[in-house]
C-alpha cells in the first residue's frame, strides 16, 4: 500500500481532510502547562514478561505530539499545548522525574520494579527528549527491573535502548500501532505511518535484545480496539488479526487492545454527539482476548471509562462484572474467567454483531 502523503492523497481529501478537522476541533480548546510538573504519575501493577509487578507510571511534558499539532488521530483528545520555546529543557524534564519519585516516595513502601514512561509523542524522539536527559533518566532507574518507554517506530533504533539495557534494565518499547491494517490506521485512525514500520522497530529492539549482555529488549504494541467509521464486528475482526500479526513478528511481546472511549474535543465526540459513534461493547473485548489467548504473545487490555456511556460498555447491570474478568484475564492469560460472566444483553451484543452494517450503526447505543 502506498504511502499517505499530500501527493498521493489529494489536498482537501484522506488525511488532508482528516487534518483539518480534528485542528479545526482541537483549536476549540487553549491548554498550557508548567514544564517542571509532569502531567500525570500513578503507582499501579502490570502483568510484564518477567511476572507481574508493581509500577510507576509518568506522563512526562515534553513539549507535545507534532501530530497532534498537525491535526492528529482521530479518537486522541490530547491537546497540543504549546509551550515557550518548543521544547522542554533538560533540567525542566528533570524536575518532572524528581517530581514523580517524591510521589513514589510518599505513596509506596518500596520502589516499584517497573517505570512506564509516556509523553504523548516519542520518548525516544531526540527533539522531545535528548540524548542528555534520555542518558540521565537511565542512570535513575538503573537499579529498577524494568522500563517502558513510549515511541512512535520512526526513532526506535538498537542504540537507544542500549542506553537502558546498558544498565541492566529490561527494555520495553511501547508503540502505539492502533491496528495492523494500514487502511484502517490510516483511514480511521489518521495515523500516518505503516505496520512496515513498526516490524522495522521490532528488528531494532531484537538486535538491542540480541547486543545486551544482562537484559533484554522488546516492544509492546498498543492497539486501538474499534477506531470510528468500523461496525463492531469489523472492529472485532480488525483486532484479532492485529493481535495475530504483532504476536507472529519477532521482538514484539505483549499486546495491549484499547478500547476506544469518547474524548472531547475530537473527530470520535463529533461522531458521537451526532448518533455516528458507539464504543465497543465489552463482550466485544472479552471475546477477543478469549480468540486471541493462545497466540504466542502475552495480551492484555485495560478499559478506560468502563461502563459509562462514553466508555467501553454493555448494558450497565454487567459492566463491572465483565471489566473485573478482563483485569484478571490480565493478570492470569487464563480465558476460563470469561466462562463465569453472562448476561441476558449478550444476545444484544450478538445481534449487533450479526447484523450492524457500516449504513446502519451504531445498531444500539
Ligand atoms: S494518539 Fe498519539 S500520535 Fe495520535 S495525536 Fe494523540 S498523542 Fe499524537
Ligand atoms: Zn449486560
Amino acid at each position: 500500500m502506498s504511502k499517505p502523503s499530500p501527493d498521493v492523497y489529494e489536498q482537501g481529501k484522506g488525511m488532508d481532510a482528516h487534518n483539518q478537522v480534528m485542528r479545526e476541533i482541537r483549536s476549540r480548546k487553549e491548554a498550557s502547562y508548567d514544564p517542571h510538573e509532569p502531567t500525570r504519575v500513578w503507582l499501579d501493577e502490570d502483568n510484564t514478561p518477567g511476572g507481574v509487578k508493581r509500577s510507576l507510571t509518568i506522563i512526562l511534558n515534553t513539549g507535545g505530539c507534532r501530530w497532534a499539532r498537525a491535526g492528529g488521530c482521530t479518537m486522541c483528545g490530547y491537546v497540543a499545548e504549546s509551550v515557550d520555546g518548543g521544547s522542554v529543557s533538560h533540567e525542566a524534564l528533570m524536575d518532572q522525574i524528581d517530581v514523580c519519585l517524591e510521589h513514589e516516595d510518599e505513596n509506596a513502601d518500596e520502589p516499584a520494579e517497573l517505570i512506564k514512561i509516556y509523553t504523548s509523542g516519542s520518548f525516544l524522539d531526540e527533539r522531545e527528549v535528548g540524548a542528555e536527559t534520555r542518558r540521565a533518566i537511565a542512570e535513575t532507574f538503573a537499579d529498577r527491573d524494568r522500563i517502558v518507554l513510549e515511541s512512535l517506530p520512526d526513532f526506535v533504533d538498537r542504540e537507544k535502548i542500549g542506553d537502558f539495557t546498558g544498565h541492566g534494565i529490561d527494555t520495553d518499547i511501547a508503540i502505539g500501532l492502533e491496528t495492523a491494517t494500514d487502511r484502517v490506521r490510516h483511514d480511521c485512525v489518521n495515523k500516518y505511518f505503516d505496520f512496515a514500520d513498526f516490524e522495522d522497530a521490532c528488528t531494532e529492539a531484537a538486535t538491542a535484545d540480541a547486543e545486551a549482555d544482562d537484559a533484554e529488549a522488546g516492544i509492546k504494541a498498543y492497539l486501538l480496539m474499534k477506531p470510528p467509521f468500523l461496525t463492531e464486528s469489523e472492529a472485532v475482526e480488525d483486532m484479532i488479526s492485529s493481535i495475530e500479526r504483532c504476536a507472529d513478528v519477532e521482538g514484539c511481546h505483549t499486546v495491549s487492545m484499547n478500547p476506544c472511549n469518547v474524548q472531547r474535543y475530537t473527530m470520535v465526540d463529533e461522531l458521537y454527539f451526532n448518533d455516528g459513534y458507539r464504543p465497543p461493547w465489552l463482550w466485544s473485548v472479552a471475546h477477543v482476548l478469549e480468540e486471541t489467548a493462545d497466540t504466542d504473545a502475552i495480551v492484555v487490555s485495560d478499559p478506560v471509562g468502563h461502563g459509562s456511556d462514553r466508555g467501553p460498555h454493555n448494558c450497565t447491570e454487567c459492566d463491572d462484572l465483565v471489566q473485573k474478568a478482563i483485569k484478571d484475564f490480565d493478570l492470569r492469560q487464563d480465558p476460563s474467567v470469561f466462562d463465569q460472566v453472562s448476561c441476558e444483553c449478550e444476545l444484544t451484543w450478538e445481534t449487533v454483531m450479526e447484523r450492524e452494517r457500516s449504513f446502519n450503526q451504531p445498531l444500539t447505543r
